[in-house]
């Protein structure tokens, strides 16, 4: 009765102080709690190899009764309340902290030791099987942490309105699932009996009550903001293990945040690439210079941020009216560009769909048009910059002849007169 009481205890302590330091993140960082999470990592597991007490049911270890179970009802809660990208920096911390841990320990091995004034030396023995748990728990605790996400994840759909049951489940599982692969460990590195194995699951399925109760009320009084609706799964996991991450930095590099099409720096490195390609093996490239008319009064008349809307409809236009080879880029404030494999003819007339497609599609109630200036790459326009130069000065024939026009070849002698006059 005393050993269940001083369990009770321990575990209140643990989730009284942890929640505090996890309620006051906001002032003094979430550092301090994810601090706290590792530190108590040490302690449960040397509880685990040797500590064990007497209850009715068995012998169990406040280490993995209080401390582990603890532990994994921590990050659920930090995967609750702050999402999937800060909870899996902890899982992976203890991870790589243990594996660290380990092979510090492989160096230290290597030194002479001197024995203290008494006589007493390290016990190397105990340190390796210490060592090996830890290295089984931690890899046991990753998989639990991302298996009790995902589980309380799948759990939501059926437990929408019982946040209590749908937590004691997802931690009951999860502890079950662990308290099987942990004793396997103990039973074969320190000769662990099987009612170790059974004292242990008792123990944690008690734990998961008292914690689970303990995180609903935390939940219902203390953080009342309102949870999160179901996640799916595949878009949970990937981010818990970085894999989003790198796809979105992939989806990411060279784009632009407001339209989400290419940038200026990738025009200019994806555009020499091409035109030197083009050059090479004798295929068309063309490039056409977009520019949208008197967008200065729409900004003006309507406010910036209606203009960028105009801007992000436009940038969605061309991406509908071009197909997936030709490439679609942002090259200046109201100024975009296309590259795409056709010869002068055929750009031209992309040209001309894209002008008709901005002035039918008329953008929030509003008459935009465009301007484009079209070029392909030739003798002549042999460079990336070449080339640009002359779509652009056709973009300027277009602008001064009167706007929501397309240019291309041919039109040079009187839209170069025109130019010049409009310089004039
Ligand atoms: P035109 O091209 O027909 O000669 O006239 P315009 O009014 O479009 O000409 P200009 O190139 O001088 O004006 C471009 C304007 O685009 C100026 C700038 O304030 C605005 N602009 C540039 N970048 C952004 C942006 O990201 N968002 C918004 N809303 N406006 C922008
Ligand atoms: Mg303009
Ligand atoms: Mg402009």
């Amino acid at each position: 009765m005393q050993n269940s009481l001083l369990l009770l205890a321990e575990a209140l302590l643990y989730f009284t102080a942890m929640t505090a330091l996890f309620r006051a993140r906001g002032r003094i960082g979430i550092g301090v709690f994810m601090c706290a999470i590792g530190v108590m990592h040490f302690l449960e597991t040397y509880l685990a190899s040797v500590f064990y007490v007497v209850l009715p049911f068995g012998i169990v270890s406040p280490g993995s009764a209080v401390l582990f179970s603890g532990k994994l009802v921590m990050l659920l809660l930090l995967y609750i309340k702050e999402g999937a990208a800060t909870v899996r920096q902890p899982i992976y911390g203890l991870l790589l902290g243990n594996a660290l841990m380990v092979g510090l320990v492989l160096i230290l091995r290597q030194h002479q030791i001197a024995p203290l004034p008494d006589g007493r030396m390290p016990d190397l023995a105990f340190i390796d099987e210490m060592g090996w748990l830890m290295v089984w728990g931690t890899a046991l605790l990753f998989a639990d942490a991302i298996l009790i996400i995902l589980l309380y994840e799948k759990l939501g759909r059926y437990f929408r309105k019982a946040l209590f049951a749908r937590i004691l489940v997802s931690v009951a599982c999860v502890l079950t699932f662990d308290q099987a692969g942990f004793f396997t460990a103990l039973h074969f590195v320190s000769g662990a009996p099987l009612e170790v194995f059974l004292g242990g699951w008792v123990a944690k399925m008690g734990a998961a009550l008292v914690f689970s109760a303990m995180l609903v009320g935390y939940l219902r009084y203390v953080e009342t903001e309102r949870l999160a609706s179901p996640r799916g799964l595949t878009d949970v996991f990937e981010t818990l293990t970085y894999r989003e991450r790198y796809e979105a930095l992939v989806q990411d590099a060279g784009r632009d945040g407001l339209t989400g099409l290419l940038h200026r720096g990738r025009f200019d490195a994806d555009g020499q690439q091409a035109v030197a390609k083009s050059r090479g093996g004798g295929l068309p490239l063309s490039l056409l210079v977009i520019d949208v008319d008197h967008f200065k009064s729409i900004n003006d008349r309507f406010g910036h941020a209606e203009g960028d809307r105009v801007l992000r409809a436009i940038a969605t236009m061309l991406q509908e009216t071009t197909t997936p080879g030709d490439r679609v880029f942002r090259v200046g404030g109201e100024e975009f560009a296309v590259l795409c494999s056709h010869p002068h003819a055929i750009a031209r007339l992309l040209g001309e769909k894209i002008r008709h497609a901005v002035k039918a599609a008329e953008i929030g109630g509003l008459e935009v048009s465009v301007s484009v200036g079209v070029a392909t790459v030739s003798g002549d326009a042999d460079s990336l910059d070449k080339l640009f130069a002359l779509a652009d000065q056709r973009l300027y024939a277009a602008k001064s002849s009167g706007r929501d026009r397309v240019v291309g070849e041919g039109a040079e002698p009187r839209a170069q007169a025109q130019a010049a006059q409009a310089r004039n």
